[in-house]
């Protein structure tokens, strides 16, 4: 069976996508999930163009995909998704899936269903269509809060292991300051291996190079991500734990990205105004600067930026 990549412009094959910035965002909507979505008062066509821009940029710094990780219900406007994509030269991927709930309440549909039918929307958006449309998922997004994994995250995290296991999409988490090894402990128990998965916001932790060995000595894939968002690290952060990595001899397991967003509403920290929008960042700032001062070599970054996820991204389609 073939192994492909499932972008919202169709399937294919995981080479043709290049350099891929593994966890990023179009639109973050907090207030959909609050109860006052921004979504009727922006421009619509204006907003396709700031984005189509964005990804114009991204395209002339030598990326070829990114992971769109909005899960339902935090602006995942799929139609809006799916016109950025047909214009852009960069391929996007879209996501199923459900946030945690220490930043805003779980979503509806998450609380009202258990994980067998948590588990079928999952497949549901995977191979049929994302929300009303016919438009399909390439990635599942679950996601733990800080410090705990509530019931609910642990039942969305277990739907999510076994929407994997029935139909090979990839898993993306969403980490808040640690919980990663608990969360290889639950998918491990429905026999997913840390291999199969891409933990975010690793880096975070009380201990970053600590915990990112703990990481990945289990065998997980890790995003280190929102680099040069200056507001959390400065690029020597960066530069220190991912050269650690590397020294250590977990290339294969190292992802980057900048969790960057065009527009972003809802909560206090994530206002409009102040959202992380630079897509460029990374090839443009951070990678010259992780070459000189960790030494990595051309070859090694094409590992962590192309062989890794398109490695994981790539599924047997049979849909
Ligand atoms: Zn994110």
């Amino acid at each position: 069976m073939e192994r492909l990549v499932r972008t919202l412009t169709g399937d294919v094959t995981p080479e043709a996508l290049g350099r891929i910035l593994i966890h990023e965002h179009l639109c973050v909507d907090w207030g959909e999930m609050l109860g006052r979505p921004k979504a009727v008062d922006f421009d619509y066509g204006e907003m396709v163009e700031r984005m189509v821009s964005k990804m114009e940029a991204l395209h002339q710094a030598g990326i070829g995909a990114m992971v769109e990780c909005t899960p339902i219900g935090c602006g995942r406007y799929v139609d809006l998704f799916k016109d950025v994509a047909r214009r852009s030269p960069v391929k996007i991927i879209a996501s199923t899936g459900f946030f945690h709930e220490s930043w805003c309440p779980i979503h509806p549909i998450a609380q009202a269903l258990d994980i067998d039918a948590i588990t079928d929307l999952f497949i549901r958006e995977v191979t049929e269509g994302m929300g009303d449309t016919l438009i399909k998922a390439g990635m599942i997004k679950c996601a733990t809060g800080e410090g705990r994994i509530s019931p609910k995250e642990e039942q969305i995290l277990r739907a999510a292991a076994r929407a994997h296991k029935a139909t090979g999409c990839p898993i993306i988490t969403h980490t808040t300051n640690g919980m990663g090894l608990e969360q290889l402990d639950i998918f491990q128990s429905e026999g997913v291996s840390p291999q199969e998965l891409i933990v975010s916001h690793i880096g975070f932790e009380e201990d970053p190079l600590d915990y990112s060995e703990r990481m990945l000595r289990r065998g997980a894939n890790v995003s280190f991500d929102r680099i040069g968002m200056h507001i959390f690290y400065d690029d020597d952060h960066w530069v220190n734990v991912v050269g650690n990595a590397i020294r250590k001899g977990y290339i294969h397991q190292v992802m980057l990205s900048h969790d960057a967003a065009v527009f972003a509403y809802g909560l206090e920290e994530t206002s409009d105004e102040d959202v992380f929008d630079d897509y460029t960042y990374i090839p443009r700032v951070f990678l010259p600067k992780l070459q000189k001062e960790a030494g990595l070599t051309d070859e090694q970054i094409s590992v962590i930026l192309e062989d890794n996820p398109q490695r994981v991204l790539a599924f047997g389609l049979t849909t």
